[in-house]
């Protein structure tokens, strides 16, 4: 029976029987609207063209007969042509006020007066007519005009009641709109029927039949709804002006209307009409559809199954826009998850993209009804009431430690209470700060943000918005630090250490701006234009005989993602033709621990080149053997965190050792970095570390001073530095 059942499907969505989304009722509602703007416009030049045409013919010489002999010109007019002035007030007041509801922002009071005063003509007008044109006429005339009447005042009080709707919410009220429109159309439908049968009843000719048909046309083309309504409609209509042709005293035109084929026609007429319906509303639904398809790729982020940032922006806007004060009693969180690139790393990026949908599951879980967005990665945005929010947060975190299954994710959240109709942009932006200030505190998973804070998140704004203008101004400068040879402690090369020193806020250390930079994606720029200053100032150096020793450039992770590194090296160092011995590249653990097809290529590829490849802060992270396994690195820097305990912790002198035999089984050199004391270089060059870096033998100095050093003999240049 799948037939039947694609067949029953088919004629469902043919004649609107599914139930449409929130978005597809609102689309098709507007619509209709939209079409009442041509329909009214339509009935207003139409009656302005009516009234040329019968002003000299019939109403100038029967106002001459009739004016102040039985009537006054007042109640001549609206006795005799009340349709026209029906149809000009009608059409004037349906067309502005469906060309005010589609301008939503900022209803302005002269929008509002022009909708109040329309309104208020619709019903003055029908006071007015129905006094005036109901004296002295036979029962059945009134009952039809009476509804026809009555529907000017529903029309009027709809246009006011939207008009007051719109300037306390700042909205339309959907509900008052179809009022207005179907009103109107209800207009024009009785007064089709109406003319229609009278035309029939009293003329041996009757013509009005086209006007009835008219109207019916019309009254299909500006209500669209689901087709099986508008057949209903339709068709009620078509069956109540048979019957009442069919019951007319003059039973010649009575009979005519059933033998003559006309019923043929009137039926023939009929169908084409609900197909005309049932076309229009199936282009409104497709339509309507990939809009509403559009829209929410637009702000759905399928891979989590959560909205983006941007739609609960969108969303808080629009609470502003109403005039509701969306902030009152809430707290903007920013949910973080700490390490969680962990998750990636050991269990892949499938089981990492099923952590965030599951997470995502788990917030919508702790946060039932409110607002959630996601900012990006592993971050998330939710508007909560300020109510009891900790113990949300504390119900989410039970549910990450649930998720995390042995790992060492955590939950970090950043709140912050946003006043005013501050932009929601920054609200999530001081909620974001707030976290970050708790990224490396394991066992805080909230933090709030306070006007201390401003200071600092300006100070982060300043540097993300003068990164270009630091880099072209000179602001941004490479630092350099000796490394020596264990043995001998003689000068064997530098690491460029990045500084900027601001016309504001001074001296900024890397902590500043080096996480900032990552976070914004913007440090490719900044690692472009420290390669370009070290090889600048080293051809420099090369040209005025000035000593020149090897120099480590430290590379970021995303450096690989956000640029061609090989293309950018080569550039500065042909550019500046400088021997590729002399540049080292140093990249740190965490970014190889992605292990990304791209970065191992790129990597080959710069030793290829001639670069040696010097792996960064080794031990610090939680992949570190399974680097040395995957790589090959000319120097391993074993990370400072190693010597923080030098003195007290024994186990850190096993480890150091190990580390070094095993780096020579895998025959790489070791650097040590953050050397402080003797005892600690006495016992690395005992080990047979290669190489030391530290503040025992220099701290990060600008280029004269570090010369200096040279020429003063403080730091000997050795001559293996090769
Ligand atoms: P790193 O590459 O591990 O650099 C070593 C850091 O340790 C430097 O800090 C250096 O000043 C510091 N240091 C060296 N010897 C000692 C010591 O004996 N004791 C102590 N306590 N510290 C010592 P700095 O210059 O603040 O740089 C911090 C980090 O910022 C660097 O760590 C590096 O990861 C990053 N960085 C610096 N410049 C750049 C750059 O141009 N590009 C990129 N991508 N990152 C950079
Ligand atoms: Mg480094
Ligand atoms: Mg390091």
């Amino acid at each position: 029976m799948v037939w039947v059942k694609k067949a029953w499907n088919f004629i469902r969505d043919l004649l609107g029987f599914r139930i449409n989304s929130h978005y597809i009722k609102n689309y098709i509602n507007d619509a209709n609207i939209k079409s009442s703007i041509y329909m009214s416009f339509i009935v207003v030049v139409l009656e302005i063209w009516m009234i040329f045409r019968q002003l000299f013919e019939y109403v100038i010489p029967g106002w001459k007969e009739n004016v102040g002999v039985k009537m006054s010109a007042f109640e001549f007019l609206f006795k005799y042509y009340s349709y026209y002035t029906l149809f000009i007030v009608t059409g004037i007041a349906v067309f502005l006020f469906a060309v005010f509801y589609f301008r939503n922002k900022h209803y302005k009071k002269s929008e509002f007066i022009i909708n109040l005063v329309t309104g208020s003509i619709c019903i003055s007008w029908f006071f007015i007519v129905f006094l005036e044109k109901l004296k002295g006429q036979t029962a059945i005339y009134v009952s039809s005009t009476y509804i026809l009447y009555a529907l000017m005042p529903i029309l009027g009080v709809s246009i006011i009641a939207n008009a007051i709707y719109k300037k306390l919410r700042n909205q339309n009220h959907s509900t008052f709109a179809m009022a207005v429109i179907i009103s109107f159309a209800a207009i024009c439908l009785t007064f089709g029927v109406k003319f229609g049968y009278i035309d029939f009843i009293s003329t041996s000719r009757p013509k009005m039949i086209i006007c009835f048909l008219t109207m019916i046309l019309f009254v299909a083309c500006l209500l669209i709804w689901k087709p099986y309504i508008s057949i209903i409609i339709l068709t009620s209509i078509f069956v109540l002006f048979a019957v009442m042709l069919k019951n007319v005293e003059n039973t010649e035109a009575s009979k005519r209307v059933f033998l003559d084929g006309d019923l043929i026609n009137y039926i023939t007429f009929l169908i084409s009409l609900t197909m005309v319906t049932i076309s229009i509303y199936q282009q409104r639904i497709t339509e309507a559809k990939k809009d509403e398809k559009l829209i929410h790729d637009a702000i759905f982020d399928p891979l989590v199954e959560a909205n983006n940032l941007q739609y609960a922006v969108d969303r808080i806007n629009s609470k502003f826009e109403s005039g509701m004060n969306y902030y009152y009693g809430r707290i903007c969180l920013f949910i973080n998850i700490a390490n969680f690139k962990m998750i990636n790393n050991q269990r892949g990026f499938a089981e990492g993209n099923k952590f965030l949908k599951d997470l995502v599951h788990f917030i919508k879980l702790s946060f039932p009804d409110d607002l959630i967005a996601r900012q990006s990665d592993d971050h998330f945005v939710v508007f909560t009431s300020q109510n009891g929010f900790m113990d949300r947060i504390n119900t989410l975190n039970e549910h990450v430690k649930d998720l995390a299954d042995g790992l060492f994710v955590l939950l970090k959240v950043g709140g912050y209470k946003p006043h005013g109709k501050e932009e929601p942009y920054i609200a999530v932006d001081k909620a974001r700060y707030a976290c970050s200030r708790i990224k490396n505190k394991s066992d805080v998973i909230f933090n709030e943000y306070d006007e201390q804070m401003d200071e600092k998140l300006e100070k982060s704004h300043y540097i993300v918005n003068h990164l270009d203008e630091a880099i072209e101004k000179g602001w941004v400068k490479a630092y350099y630090q000796p490394v020596v040879w264990s043995n001998d402690k003689e000068l064997c090369g530098a690491e460029a250490l990045a500084r900027w020193i601001d016309p504001v806020y001074g001296f900024l250390s890397p902590a500043d701006f080096i996480p900032l930079l990552e976070e914004t994606r913007l440090i490719h720029k900044l690692d472009k234009a420290i390669i370009e200053y070290v090889c600048r100032e080293m051809r420099r150096a090369i040209d005025e005989n000035r000593t020149v020793v090897p120099v480590s450039i430290n590379f970021s992770r995303l450096d690989f993602e956000l640029m061609d590194v090989i293309e950018v090296l080569e550039t500065s160092v042909s550019k500046y033709n400088i021997d590729k011995n002399y540049i080292h590249v140093e990249i740190t653990e965490s970014a190889l621990s992605d292990n990304t097809l791209l970065l191992s290529n790129t990597v080959s590829k710069l030793r290829e080149n001639g670069y040696s490849i010097w792996l960064d802060d080794f031990g610090s992270g939680y992949s570190s053997l399974n680097i040395l396994k995957d790589f090959k690195f000319d120097v391993i820097k074993i990370d400072m965190k190693f010597l923080s305990n030098f003195e007290s912790n024994e186990k850190t002198k096993d480890i150091l050792d190990c580390i070094i035999t095993l780096a020579e089984r895998l025959g790489m050199n070791t650097l040590t970095e953050g050397v402080e004391t003797e005892d600690e270089s006495n016992y690395l060059r005992e080990i047979g570390c290669g190489r030391l870096q530290g503040y025992l033998f220099g701290k990060p100095l600008r280029l004269s001073e570090f010369e200096d050093r040279i020429y003063n003999k403080e730091l000997i240049v050795s001559k293996n530095i090769l």
